[in-house]
């Protein structure tokens, strides 16, 4: 019953598609919070290698990668549970957690995969307003009841970028029923500046129901390849590898994965890159008379002050793509992934051109 009200995740046409529809030679696309810089070239490398090998099954324990993921982290591989993506962690984590009976608690405003994967299970959504864009942890914590049984917290949140204080947070997680699982996403984590950001690593020996989830995808450039991961007490690891597919993760993706992890200057060019992009994108906005949503992401809401789907089509036919997030019940926002400085400067020419 859940599945028929289910509205589909929207993704857009394939950028050669939409080059060929709209007559231009060169899209820019600033609207899947991707890394503008691309993989680690070690990750490109590790994969070439892994080609050798593309005959046999990847190996489904992912030993490997949860190694190197257990020792960055201080943690056990025990602890670890990789995803085909994140989202997939998210997708498991209520097939394994939810009935029909049970509710979710998550906010307005917050990652559209939240809503999808609970009414996929038929489960009840409790979405509670948002206080200045961000979560309101006091009342989502009051809207926990004796049904509830998953929170989804998505840290720094995605579209609004916005970051909630590690005490804050740590107190909201605390207070919960341990019979509620928290789902703490951070997969914009590696972009957070503020000191302190990573911290929540240190609750999983305080609360054996939480979950921290975190991807691949954003800071180490392969949201191509789908590579995922969840860190939990050992308990809720065995159950989500339970109900995962023995073979969630490909070879390749598990071989550029590892490598990726290695590469620490690459990761740190892509976090440079990103907070000169977001001073470049935010002075812009200002030049333009146009308030943002300050963020923590590597992508930022702007308020453009009037609906945004026209403007994100007449973007759209001057060759940048963002993203409008009508859908997040903010329809004068769009959310513009940072990119290279040269993409920010077109975007920005872009928008004071649809804008005048
Ligand atoms: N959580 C949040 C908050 C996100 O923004 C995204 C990516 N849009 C994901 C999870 C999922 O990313 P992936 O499946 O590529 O790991």
């Amino acid at each position: 019953a859940g599945v028929q009200k289910l509205i589909p995740y929207k993704a857009g046409k394939p950028i050669e598609e939409l080059e060929r529809e709209l007559g231009l030679t060169q899209i820019i696309k600033l609207a899947s919070n991707e890394n503008p810089l691309g993989p680690s070239p070690k990750a490109v490398t590790a994969m070439q290698a892994a080609l050798a090998d593309l005959a046999l099954y990847p190996d489904g324990s992912g030993f490997h990668l949860k190694q190197a993921l257990a020792a960055k982290y201080g943690l056990d591989a025990s602890q670890i549970t990789l995803g085909n993506g994140s989202n997939e962690i998210l997708e498991l984590v209520a097939r394994a957690f939810l009935t029909p009976e049970l509710a979710v608690v998550f906010s307005q405003h917050a990652f559209a995969v939240y809503p999808l994967v609970t009414q996929a299970v038929g489960a009840t959504a409790i979405v509670v307003p948002a206080c200045d864009y961000g979560h309101d942890l006091a009342a989502m914590a009051a809207a926990v009841t004796a049904q509830t049984r998953l929170v989804f917290i998505a840290n720094p949140n995605n579209p609004t970028g916005t970051l909630l204080a590690q005490a804050e947070l740590e107190a909201f997680i605390a207070a919960l029923p341990e019979t509620v699982i928290c789902v703490l996403d951070e997969a914009y984590f590696e972009f957070v500046q503020q000191a302190g950001g990573g911290d929540s690593i240190a609750w999983l020996q305080k609360y054996p129901n939480l979950l921290i989830t975190r991807t691949f995808s954003k800071a180490y450039g392969l949201a191509g390849l789908r590579v995922g991961y969840s860190l939990s007490s050992p308990e809720l690891a065995d159950i989500l590898n339970r109900v995962r597919q023995p073979f969630n993760n490909n070879s390749l993706a598990l071989a550029a994965a590892e490598a990726a992890l290695a590469d620490s200057e690459h990761l740190h060019n892509t976090i440079s890159n990103n907070s000169e992009g977001m001073l470049q994108l935010t002075e812009g906005f200002k030049a333009l008379g146009l308030a943002w949503i300050p963020s923590a992401g590597n992508f930022v809401a702007v308020d453009i002050g009037r609906e945004g789907l026209p403007v994100y089509d007449a973007l759209l036919h001057k060759g940048v793509i963002v993203r409008p997030v009508a859908n997040y019940e903010m329809p004068n926002f769009l959310r513009i992934s940072i990119g290279t400085a040269a993409e920010n400067a077109v975007f920005l020419q872009a928008l004071a051109d649809v804008l005048r």
